[in-house]
């Protein structure tokens, strides 16, 4: 599809309990979650026609939406049929899939209770997240200046659009300075994850450290790749990582729905060597989401 704006292709999508022509999935301009963001949405992959971890992601968007207030106007089972049904229309073998619900415009401020609840399920075909250039070398991610916030700031947990406001910000900034993501930390200052996916160390002592997801996602590929790893015999901790502390490991990369398994190469002046531990997760992940395997090394 190229560089074709996504509001001008041709296919479907699901909104509101049917499939309609791709460029009539509109919203009106005074939509409560486009002016207060009480949006939530989805990020899923189809390998091969089938989306990985469908039911997690619908359940997850379900979560997100509770957690912003709301109800979807359907069941978890119902979003998974949809979806399904999105992926046949539309043809995807190897894609991505974005759901999305939102408050819609039955009313005009910062109040919204009786405002419809909107769901609108988009797929198209999709490869990778990062170039394969960059994704052979490990990408390059600078600290972002902007902070994860606290539980007690914002709905941490859900996916929702307003939380995206500092990624966007982050990325932009990075993008701007010729890295390729930002790293953010928290409110207090630890190491957080990246703009739109977790974040590994392969420390020194042999073990993969990632952080504690109590102020961000704790990503269904993070919680994956944490099977994987283990199944591989290596020990996972979950702990509290400072920004002092990066420059040790060994081995870094991301993980997420779009990142996949992603080395890293470089954050802020700390250089790595993607090698073996990422190797293998990067392969086991794409035998486990029903890839071909790319790589015999
Ligand atoms: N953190 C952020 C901010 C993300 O946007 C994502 C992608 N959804 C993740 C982490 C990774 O989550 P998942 O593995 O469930 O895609």
């Amino acid at each position: 599809m190229g560089t074709q704006p996504y509001h001008d292709r041709d296919g479907f999508i699901w909104y509101d309990g049917a499939l309609v022509p791709w460029r009539d999935a509109k919203l009106h301009v005074l939509s409560h979650g486009l002016h207060y963001a009480s949006a939530v949405f989805e990020g899923e992959r189809a390998y091969g026609g089938k989306i990985f971890k469908l039911t997690e992601h619908s359940q997850r968007l379900a979560d997100s939406a509770r957690l912003l207030g709301f109800s979807l106007p359907c069941s978890v089972d119902d979003v998974d049929r949809a979806t399904d049904e999105v992926i046949r229309a539309n043809a995807i073998h190897d894609g991505y899939v974005r759901p999305i619900a939102w408050r819609g415009s039955e009313m005009m401020g910062v109040s919204a209770q009786s405002s419809k609840i909107h769901l609108a399920i988009a797929a198209w075909d999709w490869g990778s997240y990062f170039t394969e250039e960059a994704r052979l070398k490990g990408i390059r991610m600078r600290t972002s200046p902007w902070r994860r916030p606290a539980p007690e700031s914002a709905p941490v947990h859900a996916k929702a659009t307003g939380l995206y406001m500092i990624c966007t910000l982050s990325k932009h900034q990075a993008e701007a300075e010729g890295w390729h993501d930002a790293m953010m930390l928290d409110w207090r200052g630890q190491v957080a994850e990246a703009t739109g996916a977790n974040i590994f160390l392969l420390m020194p002592d042999g073990r993969l450290h990632t952080p504690v997801p109590d102020c961000f996602l704790d990503g269904i590929t993070r919680r994956t790749v944490i099977g994987l790893a283990r199944a591989r015999g290596l020990d996972v901790v979950e702990r509290v990582i400072m920004p002092e502390e990066v420059g040790h490991a060994r081995e870094v990369f991301l993980t997420g729905t779009a990142a996949e398994v992603t080395p890293v190469g470089q954050i802020d002046e700390h250089r790595f060597t993607p090698a073996e531990v990422t190797r293998m997760l990067t392969e086991d992940y794409r035998a486990v989401t029903g890839q071909r395997q790319v790589q015999a090394a």
